[in-house]
């Protein structure tokens, strides 16, 4: 699910570290404005993600799927949607350091000079975990 790699800005030549995509147990969000990265637990979310697994009719993913199904039968509250929850999720990671919001359709940025101009490192690891 989740993914870390290395990355080269196309523009400054600064390497740094890309957290993309999150795990099963938390996600990532980056800053729209400044790309920093901030990640979310599932259980910090509660009710919200229970919501969301109830919504989705399914395990969330395949390490989670007991837990999950557990969670969805046993929520009491009305499901909801993907796009709300994305939503919801984004309201409640607050603001950044710098003002700008979470999304959790913004990508990394350099952290020199903020560009989103950057490829994958080929030398660097690319962590893939679940
Ligand atoms: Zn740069
Ligand atoms: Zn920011």
């Amino acid at each position: 699910m989740g993914q870390s790699f290395g990355a080269i800005c196309n523009q400054c030549g600064t390497k740094f570290m890309v957290d993309a995509g999150g795990g099963s147990a938390f996600h990532v969000l980056h800053c729209e404005t400044c790309g920093q990265a901030k990640s979310i637990s599932f259980e910090e979310l509660g009710d919200l993600h229970a919501a969301y697994l109830k919504g989705l009719g399914g395990p969330y993913a395949h390490s989670t799927r007991k837990s999950d199904k557990f969670i969805s039968k046993n929520f009491a509250g009305e499901p909801i949607s993907e796009e709300e929850y994305d939503q919801k999720v984004e309201e409640h990671t607050g603001l950044c350091g710098c003002g700008g919001h979470f999304r959790f359709s913004a990508s990394a940025r350099c952290p020199k000079c903020r560009n989103n101009d950057w490829t994958e490192d080929p030398y660097s690891k690319h962590v893939r975990y679940e």
